[in-house]
């Protein structure tokens, strides 16, 4: 039931991430009019490479954007665990992996999803760069919002899809401390430009509670990906890009391998990233004709290695709800929360399980995951991937 005969059409959607740039893909697909408000000029670059698989998958072959996907996979030849002389200490390989995933698995840095799906949507989608809001009304009728702008406009529905520090979110339901769960992480990404680095590989270097990824794409492209533990918050402004810079360099500067090369190039990159090791927990993700999807209302973190995938499901299902409703609005939250909560709930406790075990914490227990990797066969693995990874329990609706 398309088009002129849906309630409820005009939808503003806060964030041009994953989860808002799908959301408004889906919006425009089941007849409504979506508008996404994104804080920042354009849209965002960077972050690390996402295991693309499940749920997730069978989302984007709905779109029809698996091949533009294709086009960008990495294709990792194989997972490396080097010592600080870059010498090998255990590895996978990946392409094995993903013949037994039947090639349903992409390897796909987190700009490139953003930026297939972005390019993906209707040309007459209004996308507002630049702009944020600031004050929130809501009523029976219509939501009223400011922008920071100064502008004020109304809209049917607002969806807060703006990430793990949500503004909506914030703006309606209060506070994140009273949602966040922190698990004694920081995660850290960036990309260089001209930076040769052997190969295929993903290599990854470990000292305890410390670990650093790298990875060469597009030809002279690399992406460094850092985690380090930390049992207390740091304090520092989310906003506040230098001191995160220094924070890390001060982490890793002296630890060996590539780290201190790495780092030398922090401040020519463009895109960096830095944030908590967190999970948004939410009793309802919704408040009248306000809801959130994504990191702002089920953050799996990092943990469950499904952040990105996730967020394009729960868009899916959210847009797909609000049609079969018609556009009810009541209805469609209600059942976008049934359908989807208690799998994100189990996802979101696999994932905490994992936590203690995510980075090893000492010089044996790096031995003992190299040695591991070593005689683990590669049909083993996927099984354990294909556990992690397969997304059993959730039935995607054609809608
Ligand atoms: C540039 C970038 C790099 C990332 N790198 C990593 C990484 O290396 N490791 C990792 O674990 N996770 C990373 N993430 C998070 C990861 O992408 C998400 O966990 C996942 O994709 C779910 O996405 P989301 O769309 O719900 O939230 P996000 O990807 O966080 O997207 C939220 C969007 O909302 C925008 N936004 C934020 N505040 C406002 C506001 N006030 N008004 C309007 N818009 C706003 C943001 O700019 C962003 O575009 C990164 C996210 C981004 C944006």
């Amino acid at each position: 039931m398309h088009g002129n005969t849906m309630d409820n059409k005009n939808i503003l959607i806060s964030g041009a991430g994953i989860a808002g740039v799908s959301l408004a893909f889906w919006l425009k697909r089941f007849g409504f009019n979506p508008t996404i408000i994104e804080i920042s000029p354009k849209l965002r670059e960077g972050g690390y490479a996402i295991d693309f698989m499940g749920a997730g998958y069978d989302v984007a072959e709905k779109m029809n954007i698996l091949p533009e996907l294709e086009k960008v996979d990495i294709e990792f030849s194989k997972l490396v665990f080097v010592d600080k002389d870059n010498n090998e200490k255990g590895s996978m390989n990946y392409q094995k992996i993903k013949k037994l995933m039947n090639n349903r698995a992409l390897t796909l840095l987190r700009s490139d999803l953003a930026k297939v799906i972005y390019n993906s949507l209707d040309k007459e989608t209004e996308i507002i760069f630049g702009d944020t809001i600031s004050k929130i009304e809501q009523d029976e009728e219509n939501v009223t919002v400011t922008f920071k702008s100064g502008l004020s406009r109304s809209f049917d529905l607002l969806v807060g899809a703006d990430g793990l520090h949500s503004n909506v979110r914030n703006l309606i339901f209060g506070d994140e401390l009273q949602f966040e769960k922190y698990y004694g992480y920081y995660t850290s990404s960036f990309t260089i430009n001209k930076f040769s680095f052997e190969g295929r590989a993903f290599s990854m270097y470990n000292v305890p509670f410390k670990q650093v990824a790298l990875y060469s794409y597009a030809g002279n492209k690399a992406a460094a990906f850092f985690i380090f533990a930390s049992p207390e918050k740091l304090d520092f402004e989310h906003h506040d890009i230098e001191k995160q810079k220094q924070i890390l360099k001060d982490q890793f500067m002296n630890i060996g391998w590539k780290c201190s090369e790495l780092l030398s190039k922090i401040d020519s990159t463009s895109d960096f990233y830095f944030d908590t090791v967190s999970q948004i927990k939410m009793e309802k993700w919704s408040k009248g004709r306000i809801t959130l999807v994504g990191d702002a209302c089920d953050c799996p973190s990092l943990l469950s290695g499904k952040g990105s995938t996730l967020a394009m499901v729960g868009a899916y299902i959210l847009a797909g709800e609000l049609q079969q409703s018609n556009g009810n609005y009541k209805t469609a939250f209600e059942q976008y929360e049934n359908t989807f909560k208690p799998f994100i709930n189990k996802k979101q406790k696999a994932a905490q399980a994992f936590a203690k075990s995510f980075v090893p914490k000492s010089d044996f227990g790096i031995w003992l995951r190299n040695k591991v990797f070593k005689l683990m066969s590669v049909w083993l693995f996927s099984k354990i991937l294909l556990n992690q990874f397969k997304d059993k329990g959730l039935i995607l609706k054609d809608y």
